[in-house]
């Protein structure tokens, strides 16, 4: 397996720490409002790889936290709480807007055939790990107290930007929106480790500490969840491209202080779904969901097709007509499925589905090539051989691209009835040599939108979209 390491800027071989297993964290969703689509290409593509790994023998073990505290509007150290901004839109309190989000948030997950992980821990749930880290990093001189709050040094590590590539003037300007010039910070790159005093409304959820009541910074929650759940090193750590900084580089800033040690070896970052005015944000409300996308008529599973035609680590457009032509092209395939369906029967051809499925993995295997991989799929519904192994080889493909392509679509059963009912009576006429009725049954459906193909085990059908 190969990959695109953001800290080495590199495509490197995959080699985890310990033989055959793997251990993988995901930075979950901030629950103050529904995930848009852009949040949700993020997860479908770390669902892909989750699968991609364990398809090729991998033990994976996935943990996701859930950020219900402590995520500030600007990413950085100001601005409002953002699970706080949500109970106050809609009159709630933040663990009634936690709970309802967490919720939509993996009903989406499921409409997208996104697996859920082995592990889902809310941040809320490991206040005793933020204080022990906290304690461990002011005892060993990476933190300090300021004006009430708790900050980590920056200037303390000899490689702060290490994922970033050293660009230290860009990103502070650039990259941390309202960035404003705080002077309860020793260094301007320091971040808060625990919040007593905010600048702004008061916290709704605060919990005692050595330092009096208050509540954790964002970036610790993931360095503590993780290292709860998966030890003191960690093979893969996921995000979108916008957590590189400041996010994950204070991550790994708090974790290696903490440990002593490097923390997580590989870093995988997808690019962004963008909409035609730029990337789409929950927070300039401009966004997408799943149930708008079914309020249009989209089957989500479209969504993921969709996304799957591109790769990760490149910047995604939405539109509409793209996701029309996708939602075409996805149910064009189904049908062709659902065609082989109907005849299914002879044995397996193990020496195709070695070829392709090596072919299939490749294509994963070369830092998540899903448009390749889709490619594989279609040369496979081409191929010269029976029913029985283009199946079997759809079913191994689907465990990895979840397209859901051998469940039973939605068809009219009487529709179904009727157009074998014409498949048989053109196969009787043809042994009859009846070719002038083989011929007309074969327009009559072609003008009901029912495209018959004859292969070499039998006529399939599919249905054009109308
Ligand atoms: P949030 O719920 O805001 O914490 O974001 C959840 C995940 O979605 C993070 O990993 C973000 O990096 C990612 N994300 C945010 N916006 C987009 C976007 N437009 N396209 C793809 N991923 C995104
Ligand atoms: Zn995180």
């Amino acid at each position: 397996m190969k990959l695109y390491n953001t800290l080495s800027g590199k495509i490197e071989p995959f080699v985890p720490l310990e033989e055959g297993k793997v251990k993988m964290y995901t930075c979950g969703p901030t629950v103050y409002h529904y995930a848009h689509i852009g949040n949700l290409r993020n997860y479908i593509m770390e669902d892909i790889l989750e699968k991609t790994l364990r398809y090729i023998g991998y033990e994976v073990t996935r943990v996701m936290n859930i950020t219900d505290v402590g995520h500030l509007s600007s990413d950085a150290d100001t601005g409002e709480d953002k699970m706080l901004k949500g109970a106050k839109r809609e009159h709630k309190t933040v663990l009634e807007i936690a709970d309802l989000y967490t919720k939509a948030f993996f009903q989406d997950c499921e409409k997208l055939n996104i697996k859920y992980p082995d592990i889902v821990s809310p941040a809320t749930s490991h206040i005793a790990d933020y204080i022990k880290m906290i304690e461990t990093l002011l005892a060993k001189g990476y933190a300090y107290e300021s004006q009430g709050n708790i900050y980590f040094d920056t200037s303390k590590l000899d490689d702060y930007y290490q994922l970033t590539n050293h660009q230290e003037d860009d990103l502070v300007v650039g990259a941390r929106a309202g960035v404003e010039y705080d002077d309860s910070k020793r260094n301007q790159a320091d971040f808060v480790l625990w919040f007593t005093k905010s600048k702004f409304d008061d916290q709704e959820l605060k919990w005692d500490s050595p330092w009096g009541i208050g509540y954790p910074g964002w970036h610790i929650e993931c360095s503590c969840i993780s290292m709860c759940h998966l030890g003191e090193t960690l093979d893969i750590h996921c995000g979108g491209v916008d957590n590189i900084f400041p996010h994950h580089t204070n991550e790994i800033a708090q974790s290696e202080a903490y440990l002593g040690h490097k923390w997580c070896n590989y870093w995988v970052h997808n690019e962004h779904l963008n909409i035609a005015s730029g990337k789409m944000s929950k927070s300039t409300g401009e966004f997408i969901t799943v149930a708008t996308l079914e309020e249009k008529g989209f089957d989500p599973l479209s969504y993921r097709f969709f996304c799957l035609g591109s790769h990760y680590r490149k910047q995604l457009l939405f539109h509409y007509e793209s996701l029309e032509s996708a939602a075409k092209a996805y149910q064009k395939l189904k049908q062709r499925v659902r065609g082989l369906l109907l005849d299914s029967s002879g044995e397996v051809d193990s020496k195709i589905v070695f070829q392709y499925d090596r072919q299939f993995q490749e294509a994963l295997m070369d830092d998540l090539n899903t448009a390749n991989a889709c490619t594989v799929l279609y040369d496979v519904l081409k191929l010269d051989c029976n029913n029985a192994t283009k199946l079997d080889l759809i079913r191994k493909f689907d465990s990895v691209l979840s397209l859901s392509l051998l469940e039973t679509v939605e068809v009219d059963k009487n529709l179904e009835q009727y157009i074998l009912e014409q498949i048989a009576k053109r196969q009787e006429a043809k042994e009859q040599k009846d070719f002038a009725t083989a011929d007309r049954i074969r327009s009559e459906l072609l003008k009901q939108g029912i495209v018959l193909r004859d292969t070499r085990v039998g006529t399939t059908y599919e249905i054009e979209e109308k």
